[in-house]
């Protein structure tokens, strides 16, 4: 009786999970095409300075405008991506479009932060996507900022160390995205070089009512500091988040008090200096 259940059990699970599998393949053949039809989107958030509230650098975030379903956002289809070479050709694309659009305010001082996955480095394509890019759009090389989250960077291939490097001696940064959510240590990341640290949403979200929270959140900005990392915090959404942070010294911020994922209007007019500088100069 046992068994037969058990069996029935085994079926059910077998059938809910190949649909899972069916449905990440049909994902991904759309996802393809859509890439290649010129589908994907960018929107950018702006990364502030704490200490004066101004905007210094953009992230850019991928959206899939998928004919029939919408704006998906990345919690739709980078996972299926990530399960197969295609988020190679996504993070390229992203790394291109960003630098493209970003490169006026990039000569006007600012950053811009492109998300990475850890499989996109096993090879060259980023190396190369980069350097085109740089030279293409004539961006200087340490205005470029690559977030790759801290579970990807843990598990880094001699491979993926290799293009890393590569990726620094071009002159990009490195920042180790989503901090906290993981389960590793910062004396552990200090072999990534990385130059930024990016203190995952959830240790943000109570460090102003828990102070606990905000205990935790304390050591990492100071610990982060004697390392030599820049610290930005995510996922801000209140004024008095903000606040406690500044008083921590935490350098960066980015969340939805200072600014929700956009087409980029609000750097545009903070970096528009640059821009009719260059277009002077040139004309
Ligand atoms: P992330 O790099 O940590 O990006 C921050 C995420 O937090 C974004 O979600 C952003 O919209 C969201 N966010 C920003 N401020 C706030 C806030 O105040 N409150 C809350 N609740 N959320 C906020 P999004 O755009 O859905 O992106 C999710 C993740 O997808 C990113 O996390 C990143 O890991 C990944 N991703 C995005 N673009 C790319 C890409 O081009 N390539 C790869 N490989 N991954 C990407
Ligand atoms: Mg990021
Ligand atoms: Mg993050």
């Amino acid at each position: 009786d046992a068994k037969v259940s058990g069996k029935a059990r085994t079926s059910v699970y077998d059938a809910a999970m190949q649909c899972a599998v069916d449905t990440r393949a049909s994902v991904r053949s759309a996802l393809g095409d859509g890439v290649r039809g010129g589908e994907l989107r960018l929107l950018y958030q702006p990364l502030v300075r704490l200490a004066d509230g101004q905007p210094v650098g953009a992230e850019a975030l991928v959206r899939w405008e998928r004919p029939g379903h919408g704006l998906l956002e990345p919690a739709a289809f980078v996972p299926a991506a990530r399960e197969s070479a295609l988020i190679t050709e996504v993070d390229c694309w992203v790394l291109t479009e960003a630098l493209r659009r970003c490169a006026p305010w990039c000569r006007a001082g600012a950053t811009v932060s492109v998300n990475l996955s850890g499989r996109s480095l096993e090879g060259d394509a980023l190396v190369d996507a980069l350097s085109a890019a740089l030279h293409r759009w004539d961006v200087p090389a340490r205005a470029v900022v690559l977030d790759v989250t801290e579970t990807d960077l843990q598990r880094v291939s001699r491979t993926a160390e290799r293009t890393l490097a590569r990726l620094r001696s071009l002159g990009a940064g490195l920042a180790v995205d989503d901090f906290g959510s993981g389960a590793s240590s910062l004396v552990n990341l200090r072999g990534t070089r990385a130059a930024q640290v990016k203190l995952d949403a959830s240790l943000v979200a109570d460090l102003d009512v828990d102070a606990s929270a905000g205990s935790v959140a304390g050591a990492f900005i100071t610990t982060a500091h004697a390392l030599g990392l820049t610290v930005v915090a995510e996922g801000v959404e209140r004024r008095s988040q903000a606040e406690v942070l500044r008083e921590m010294r935490c350098d960066l911020a980015q969340g939805w008090l200072f600014g929700r994922p956009g087409d980029g209007s609000l750097l545009d007019a903070r970096f528009a200096a640059g821009q009719r500088r260059r277009v002077s100069a040139t004309a």
